[in-house]
């Protein structure tokens, strides 16, 4: 971290502490935000984690997750005072405000120090401390190297290794990603180490599947997704009534986008989804094609390199056509080697 005595200073003393993540936070948003609550806690620092929106079951097992403020109609006024007292306020897993999507103006002007920990493409420049690495594969290896950085390791308990281990795991992919280095391993190695149980949290993020999700899944896969071999893209969309007829529940779309991108010569898959008030877009790439920049230009969105989101206010089929039309732009890159 730069700054990291000042840091270090500051944290000295006991602080109130909030930690944020971003909109419909993911394994690694969730296990970052408590893997670095616990180890505040024992600090001795009086630590809230806050969500600007709900998140999928299969992460509601993770130590703290009782804790956790996840807005919603009914605490939008403890939230906003919480973020208004906080001493300092953590942005793990996104550097863009906009990504705490209701919460980004509360934020924006809290009184509080701010550190933005963070592992995404073109971060935005509005914390205190910064400690961002876009090579890290995920923000929960970058809150175990603080920690070490802070002189305690020893401090890293089962609870909080489980929690940074599932970071870890899902942003690469089981490791099997491209962002997987000998790194994302060590610190993997060392989490197992300290208590992490890979066994366990890959059983409670990957297999605990509802009867929906896998028919969902088996919906999406037999009369959803489409090929474009001129382009080398695949693409599947799910509508609202979709969604509600299968009985889907918050992160059941999780992970279906990869499908399309296992398919052999395929370099660029799309999963299109209508949400409450929005549609979002998830985007998976091979190699150098970057989703990044496809998501910054036309969806308001961006991510890394291979794995990028985004939303359009335009209606699903909208989205689709606009999808469609921009393809042409890209497709000498997608037919590159
Ligand atoms: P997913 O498709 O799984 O939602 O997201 C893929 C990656 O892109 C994740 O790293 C996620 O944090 C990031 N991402 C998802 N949606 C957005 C968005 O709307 N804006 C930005 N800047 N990043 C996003
Ligand atoms: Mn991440």
């Amino acid at each position: 971290m730069q700054n990291i005595q000042l840091f270090k200073a500051f944290m000295g003393q006991t602080r109130q502490v909030v930690i944020v993540t971003h909109h419909k936070p993911d394994a690694d948003a969730l296990g970052s935000s408590l893997g670095l609550a616990g180890y505040l806690n024992k600090k001795g620092h009086s630590v809230t984690v806050i969500t600007p929106s709900d998140y999928p079951e299969f992460l509601h097992w993770m130590p703290g997750n009782a804790g956790v403020l996840a807005l919603d109609k009914g605490n939008q006024k403890l939230i906003t005072e919480k973020i208004n007292q906080a001493e300092i306020i953590f942005c793990l897993d996104f550097s863009a405000l906009n990504r705490v999507q209701d919460l980004t103006t509360i934020l924006r002007d809290a009184p509080g120090k701010k550190v933005m920990i963070d592992h995404h493409l073109e971060p935005e420049g509005f914390a205190d401390f910064v400690k961002w690495d876009v090579r890290a594969a995920s923000t929960a290896q970058l809150i175990f190297n603080l920690i070490c950085e802070l002189g305690d390791e020893h401090l890293i308990d089962a609870n909080i290794a489980d929690c940074l281990y599932a970071g870890l795991m899902t942003d690469t992919g089981s490791f099997r990603h491209s962002n997987t280095r000998h790194e994302e391993f060590a610190v993997a190695g060392e989490l197992v180490r300290l208590g992490a149980d890979p066994s366990k949290v890959s059983k409670l993020i990957y297999d605990t599947n509802t009867l929906e999700r896998l028919r969902l899944m088996g919906f999406v896969l037999s009369e959803k997704l489409k090929v474009l071999p001129e382009y080398r893209t695949a693409y599947m969309t799910l509508s609202a009534d979709e969604l509600k007829r299968l009985g889907s529940q918050t992160g059941d779309t999780e992970g279906l986008v990869n499908y399309g991108l296992s398919i052999k010569g395929i370099k660029l898959s799309v999963m299109i989804h209508e949400r409450k008030d929005s549609v979002k877009l998830s985007l998976r790439s091979l190699g150098e094609f970057s989703v990044n920049e496809m998501a910054r230009k036309h969806f308001e969105g961006g991510g890394h390199r291979n794995a990028s989101g985004g939303s359009s206010s335009l209606s699903l089929d909208q989205t689709l056509q606009k999808f469609l039309s921009i393809l042409p732009e890209y497709k000498d890159q997608l037919n590159k080697d």
